[in-house]
């Protein structure tokens, strides 16, 4: 057995119970918050209106999908008319998003408490959109400092989101299991999060998800993701296609393409989905939860293959993998026309 690894410490205080966003305050008091700004997306503007009147907080609901620079540019400008010291970011990754970008511009503390399964906020990755390119930034300034776990908070998220936001978790391990600089702790969150969430996605057992979701997430902070999230991200932010569907499609696909590169990493994937294969795991889990299996469906034209498969391979990263163009179109079009991948 070749053993020669490096494991950095992880960083953000994590709590975790139903009933713990009761705790915010306290967090607040201990990072010496006294006026945070609490960031919402529209959607869940009411959730937090009533979370900032409890405590007199300013609230903002400008949180967008993929962190576009000028929502950030407008929420700073009131986080600083506001004179703001921190931020509370509720929702899900969007929310958690524009408080990293706020975060990044003023080193200020951040306290997330995720609604979704996304993972951001054990992360110091920030992605923001300009000019229809998406960018992504590490910075010891992004990482957040406390995060809440409430799964009484994910009870309300449709299923069609529970199924597609839990799906974008396990993208994070499945890629953690084959990293490059990846490490036996970082496994077995992984392994141990991909089984929490294939559990209990199905099951609608919110908080042994979010627990998988929390270990996904660590997963995504601490190592190197590779061909999958590279393909979402072009995927989502030149083609614009929603963010936890393109994952969920594209998963299986990649899975597959890698199969034959990590075979370690596949069988670790294959014993927590309870499954034969990684990749039929996968795809299989997707379609017992009902979510989408194909780009076609999602609104991609088959006129954006080429282009998305240069910018896969463009930049050269890690991947078990070589990245041949061909193969990738390949994928591509497997994933598009949603057929259950072969190994
Ligand atoms: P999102 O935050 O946009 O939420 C999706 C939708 O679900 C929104 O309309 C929101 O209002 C709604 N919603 C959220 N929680 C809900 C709940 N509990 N009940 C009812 N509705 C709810 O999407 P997301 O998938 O959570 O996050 C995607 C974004 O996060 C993308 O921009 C992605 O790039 C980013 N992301 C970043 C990282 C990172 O480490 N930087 C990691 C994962 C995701």
């Amino acid at each position: 057995m070749q053993l020669a690894f490096t494991f950095r410490a992880l960083l953000t205080r994590v709590v975790f119970g139903a009933g713990k966003r009761e705790s915010v305050k306290a967090e607040a008091d201990m990072l010496g918050l006294k006026r945070p700004l609490v960031i919402t997306g529209r959607q869940q503007s009411d959730l937090g209106k009533a979370l900032a009147a409890r405590h007199a907080w300013p609230h903002w609901d400008g949180a967008k999908m993929h962190t576009p620079v000028e929502a950030t540019e407008a929420a700073l400008v009131f986080y600083l008319a506001e004179k703001c010291d921190g931020v509370v970011a509720l929702g899900g990754g969007s929310s958690i998003g524009l408080g990293k970008a706020l975060a990044l511009r003023t080193d200020c503390n951040q306290i997330c408490i995720p609604t979704t399964f996304a993972g951001s906020e054990m992360t110091n990755i920030l992605g923001e959109t300009s000019g229809g390119a998406k960018t992504t930034k590490r910075d010891a300034k992004i990482q957040p400092e406390t995060v809440i776990y409430d799964p009484e908070l994910v009870a309300s998220l449709p299923p069609a989101l529970a199924a597609t936001s839990g799906m974008n978790a396990i993208a994070h391990a499945v890629e953690g299991l084959y990293a490059v600089d990846g490490n036996p702790i970082v496994s077995l969150m992984a392994e141990e999060g991909i089984a929490a969430l294939a559990a209990a996605l199905p099951a609608r057992d919110n908080a042994r998800a979010l627990y998988g979701a929390w270990l996904c997430g660590t997963v995504l902070g601490s190592v190197s993701m590779s061909l999958h999230h590279k393909l979402c991200h072009v995927l989502g932010g030149t083609f614009n296609l929603p963010h936890a569907e393109t994952h969920t499609v594209v998963l299986p696909h990649a899975t597959a393409y890698n199969a034959s590169a990590a075979p370690e990493a596949m069988a670790r994937i294959a014993r927590a989905l309870v499954a034969k294969s990684a990749a039929s795991g996968l795809f299989d889990l997707a379609q017992k939860l009902g979510a989408p299996t194909s780009l076609r469906q999602l609104g991609l034209e088959e006129s954006a293959f080429d282009k998305a498969a240069d910018m896969a391979v463009a930049a050269p990263y890690p991947n078990p993998r070589p990245l041949e163009r061909a193969a990738l179109r390949q994928l591509l079009q497997n994933a598009y026309d949603g057929r259950r991948p072969v190994e």
